[in-house]
């Protein structure tokens, strides 16, 4: 079985596939990127009015952390598309494992959020092997 047929039964999106998986050598945590694209003929989404739009440009790739597999950091690769919205004027596109600029994809923040219910901050991060890091803005967790 391959990972993206696991993504596609765990992760699956509407509007996007699942590209190549790469193993990262050469890292301290051996880590996975996995690319993701638009599925084929599909509008971009506004992130502001939720209404397919016009393509403008796309951005560059951008990481978002996904939960961990294997001891692995996995890593979702996208480029967003950026719309040209009639009433909401340029923005980046929806994307539905993330929300905004956070580095965290929908599923790894819920997952580390029921962890936290279980286990104090401080012990959910010794047990999934990550660093807490409390800042003004909110709590980062990664790796260690
Ligand atoms: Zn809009």
């Amino acid at each position: 079985m391959q990972i993206k047929t696991i993504l596609n039964r765990v992760q699956k999106f509407k509007s996007f596939v699942y590209g190549t998986v790469r193993l990262v050598e050469k890292t301290s945590i051996p880590t996975l990127e996995i690319e993701l694209h638009p599925r084929a003929n599909s509008h971009p989404v506004c992130s502001s009015c939720g209404r397919q739009r016009t393509g403008y440009d796309r951005l560059p790739m951008r990481h978002v952390e996904f939960i961990p597999m294997w001891g692995h950091k996995v890593f979702f690769v996208y480029a967003p598309r950026r719309v040209a919205c009639p009433d909401c004027g340029i923005r980046v596109e929806r994307m539905p494992w993330v929300k905004g600029k956070r580095h965290l994809t929908e599923s790894y923040s819920w997952f580390l959020a029921d962890w936290a219910k279980r286990l104090s901050w401080k012990d959910a991060a010794s047990f999934l092997s990550l660093v807490w890091q409390g800042k003004k803005s909110g709590i980062s967790l990664c790796l260690q």
